[in-house]
């Protein structure tokens, strides 16, 4: 298997391997990497996978995708990460060996809605489900290159703790993570400072989240620097981040069926495209998925889209602070591999649409006159369709889920099945991916429901353990300075 720029103009002469891109983000001609030709699944394949366990499906699934790391070794990393001890947090009443369990929530009328549930790993969010697997590939592939790599990030709250969980005492990684000082939930801050690894570095800067994330863009300009630091990444556009999502829509797909004859559908909660990326790359690769329902925010750059053709992305001052922050995005960073399958695999053309968005902000694909293209008449091939939720609207589907089903669900879940209520067909069951736990984002279900929700078992006490961060100003100099103090290189 081999991949290629989403901006490439001459496939075959820039073909890399999986090996050769999994400690990349962007390609170095700002774009993503992307298989040369999806692995298709067979029916028979499909058919064996029904007796798989979560682990034995997902290295299936990978060594279509990993050809060049050796078959036992990949079995042996896949087998280290996907286990009930790791992914523990599930609800009490559910089946912690499963490790993505399903619950059906509602069979009425032929319609079934159901929730997949992605949140039982260490951090209480789905990003474990890729971030737990690419801390055991970053380990491996270092070990075998006698390198060693020291990940620069910037955080508001989900994507920091699971990074520095998933690296958390991994040979050849350190961790170097700044957040805003003081603005981050009780619970969020604890869960990243309570941490006792010496890999994991906590900055805590005076500044909001946007400084943050300029410090970590000035310290990755500074090529010389970043080259003797050894300095990297771990955000949303990670090749192996994607592809390992891919993995629970088979499950949830194979759990929700009974024969590959039937179809289902899955919502979505979206913000940078990640998580639905690897739901259209299940599709292409032949898994029977009707919809891929994209569910936004008010931050709606991607639902704009899908009902427009047009994509416009936002200012940071048009990008608003919702009760679902993990889908608080001006951009959605994903996005160009979705636009990349649309375009027909044109390299050429979307390093001309993306190129316009920096300099006009958007590009419109809807086939009016002026338009960019009318590829967004073959929108509805890729099965896509899309919706957004207010705060209001979350709320409110807090309070139905809870009296109806009777569990708490999170902002980001909510937002989901607010928008999958309006997108279900008959015969075809609706899953919609539960990317978080209530607990995470409690001030919200306490707006909602009057209480707070639960905590899963040992994080009872969490804001209470002792933390260890270091407070900085907005300096890049300053943070360089201790990242060199404390890398010695
Ligand atoms: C990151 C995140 C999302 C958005 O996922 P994308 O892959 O960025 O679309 C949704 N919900 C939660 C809880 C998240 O942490």
């Amino acid at each position: 298997m081999q991949y290629i720029s989403t901006r490439a103009f001459r496939k075959e002469a820039e073909k890399r391997s999986f090996l050769q891109i999994l400690l990349e983000g962007l390609s170095p001609d700002g774009g993503l990497y992307m298989p040369l030709a999806y692995p298709r699944v067979t029916d028979e394949e499909l058919t064996a996978w029904r007796r798989l366990s979560y682990a034995d499906l997902a290295c299936e699934v990978l060594k279509k995708f990993a050809t060049d790391m050796p078959e036992a070794d990949l079995k042996a990393l896949i087998h280290k990460t996907y286990t009930p001890e790791i992914y523990r947090n599930v609800r009490p009443d559910q089946d912690a060996a499963k490790i993505t369990p399903l619950r059906v929530l509602e069979e009425k009328d032929g319609k079934v809605l159901a929730l997949l549930g992605l949140s039982g790993g260490p951090t209480l969010a789905f990003k474990d489900m890729a971030m737990q697997l690419l801390g055991n590939f970053f380990e491996y592939e270092l070990a075998r290159q006698h390198a060693e790599l020291n990940i620069l990030g910037a955080t508001s709250g989900d994507t920091g703790s699971a990074a520095e969980y998933a690296m958390r005492g991994k040979k050849g990684i350190r961790v170097f993570m700044l957040s805003p000082h003081g603005k981050m939930s009780a619970f969020q801050t604890a869960q990243m400072f309570s941490l006792p690894d010496p890999n994991i570095f906590n900055i805590a800067i005076e500044g909001v989240f946007d400084d943050c994330q300029d410090i970590v863009k000035a310290v990755s300009n500074d090529l010389p620097f970043k080259s003797r630091q050894k300095i990297g990444t771990v955000n949303s556009i990670n090749w192996a981040r994607v592809v390992a999502q891919v993995i629970y829509y088979f499950r949830g797909y194979l759990e929700a069926t009974e024969s590959n004859s039937q179809k289902v559908s899955f919502t979505v909660p979206s913000g940078n495209f990640g998580n639905i990326c690897a739901g259209h790359i299940a599709r292409m690769m032949g898994l029977p998925i009707a919809k891929l329902v994209v569910a936004t925010n008010e931050n709606d750059v991607l639902d704009e889209f899908f009902r427009t053709g047009v994509y416009r992305v936002r200012k940071s001052a048009e990008t608003l602070h919702t009760s679902s922050p993990s889908m608080d995005i001006s951009k959605a960073s994903n996005f160009e591999r979705f636009v990349y399958d649309l375009l027909g695999q044109d390299g050429q053309r979307v390093n001309a649409l993306f190129r316009q968005i920096e300099s006009r902000g958007y590009f419109d694909l809807s086939g009016r006159p002026g338009s960019d293209g009318d590829e967004f008449l073959k929108v509805p091939a890729f099965g896509f369709e899309s919706g957004r939720s207010t705060h209001q609207d979350r709320l409110a589907t807090i309070r139905f889920v809870k009296e109806a089903y009777g569990i708490v669900i999170d902002t980001h879940t909510a937002d989901g099945v607010k928008v999958a209520r309006e997108h279900q067909e008959a015969g075809i069951p609706m899953i919609v991916l539960e990317t978080a736990l209530a607990a995470k984002f409690n001030e919200t279900i306490r707006e909602a429901l009057g209480a707070d929700a639960e905590r899963p078992a040992g994080f009872e006490n969490i804001e209470a353990l002792p933390q260890r961060f270091i407070v900085m100003p907005d300096k890049a100099d300053e943070v360089k300075h201790y990242i060199a103090e404390h890398t010695g290189l």
